[in-house]
């Protein structure tokens, strides 16, 4: 089993570019060798080379197939990053096997990226033209704070369609929910314990808190579901406060993920979320508290059905595999409303693989993607009438 394809994949396996998350950023940073291999896999097929800076040294980088000037610009696009490989025997070794490739990064999602490439390919020894740009692009930062792609979205070429090869089990995702990660911090005064009442206790403050976010979280749960992406939740993550068991806690801070769903405005939810806390606060004169905005603020993804990237994958679909693939919400919250354009999610591997420690994707559907994103393409450049 040689190809192409394959040897695309097996070279960006062999690429580390592991995210250090809130770790220390490794110079160069995590994602330029797979940066400066893709730049060249993109160059060797005649493509348009681009790059932006991101932030830390870490940059974006497409290239542009350049279409005959009357269509729309159609974008792949993934990202370059990966989880950590601790307990990882040989993550950055592909091995081939029984049909599947296995490797960190394998399937979420280098198999995508190489599939892109592919696409380029298979148009070029066809002497298809297309009548708009395609543009494949590589972004940093998925996996932690989607830096890339919200850069990529402000800052980069202007897409009419896009698709994202997270790893779907080739299912089209037109929709997911949103994710929202912030802390939240009471402050109190710390005194000795046997004077509990000279200090002020913000593990105490805290615990109404909680159960105020309980209560709320539990409203969240009666009000109308998404068709797709089902209800809005909020979860509080971690708690930690307080410096030892004979003092008053003068701290204690939690964290808190709330998911929302395709219509929810994100800072409406932040003032919901506010304003429970406020109340809990009108109640208890002496208690203080901050939140902590964090990174992570990524909009939910509500392509509709009747859009035409929605419409070209189905067709494609149905001509690769024989059948319509299912229209679901993707789970977890990836890069594609970032992009800030029409985008759907739809991708070779199955996510249940994707970050364990024993990373594979199958090879024929890493293949078929490679067909329903070549017919994709075509169909929403109107090279080809979808069937
Ligand atoms: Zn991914």
């Amino acid at each position: 089993m040689k190809s192409k394809l394959l040897d695309d994949l097996a070279d960006m396996i062999r690429t580390p570019s592991v995210n250090p998350f809130e770790g220390e950023m490794p110079v160069p940073a995590p994602e330029e060798a797979m940066a400066q291999l893709y730049e060249t896999k993109l160059a060797a097929l005649g493509l348009e080379v681009h790059s932006q800076p991101v932030s830390q040294g870490r940059r974006n980088v497409w290239g542009v197939l350049r279409g005959s000037g009357s269509g729309p610009t159609v974008m792949l696009a993934g990202h370059m990053d990966t989880v950590g490989v601790e307990g990882y025997e040989s993550p950055f070794d592909p091995v081939i096997r029984d049909g599947k490739i296995y490797g960190r990064g394998s399937c979420d999602m280098k198999a995508g990226l190489a599939a892109y490439l592919e696409v380029v390919r298979r148009l070029q020894d066809t002497g298809t033209t297309l009548k708009g740009d395609l543009i494949l692009a590589a972004v940093v930062d998925e996996e932690h704070a989607m830096r890339g792609s919200n850069h990529f979205g402000l800052q980069g070429p202007k897409i009419d369609h896009a698709i994202i090869a997270e790893p779907s089990e080739l299912a089209i995702c037109p929709v997911h929910k949103g994710q929202m990660c912030f802390s939240l911090r009471t402050k109190g005064v710390s005194v000795h314990s046997s004077l509990p009442h000279k200090g002020i206790n913000a593990v105490n403050h805290m615990c109404r808190v909680v159960v105020a976010l309980e209560d709320y979280a539990a409203e969240l749960a009666t009000r109308t579901p998404h068709p797709m992406a089902g209800l809005p939740t909020l979860n509080i993550g971690t708690i930690r406060g307080g410096n030892s068991v004979s003092s008053v806690a003068d701290w204690c801070m939690i964290d808190i993920d709330r998911r929302t769903i395709p219509g929810e405005d994100h800072g409406a939810v932040m003032d919901e979320i506010r304003a429970v806390v406020a109340a809990v606060a009108a109640a208890i004169p002496q208690m203080d508290y901050e939140f902590i905005i964090a990174d992570l603020d990524v909009p939910a993804l509500g392509t509709p059905n009747s859009a035409p990237t929605v419409q070209a994958l189905q067709a494609a679909t149905t001509a690769v595999l024989g059948r319509s693939a299912e229209i679901r919400s993707f789970s977890g919250s990836t890069d594609a409303p970032n992009f800030r354009c029409e985008a759907v999610i739809c991708g070779p591997g199955a996510l249940a693989q994707c970050h364990s420690l024993n990373e594979w994707v199958d090879v024929t559907q890493v293949e078929q993607a490679v067909d329903i994103y070549l017919h994709a393409v075509q169909a929403l450049q109107n090279e080809v009438q979808t069937p």
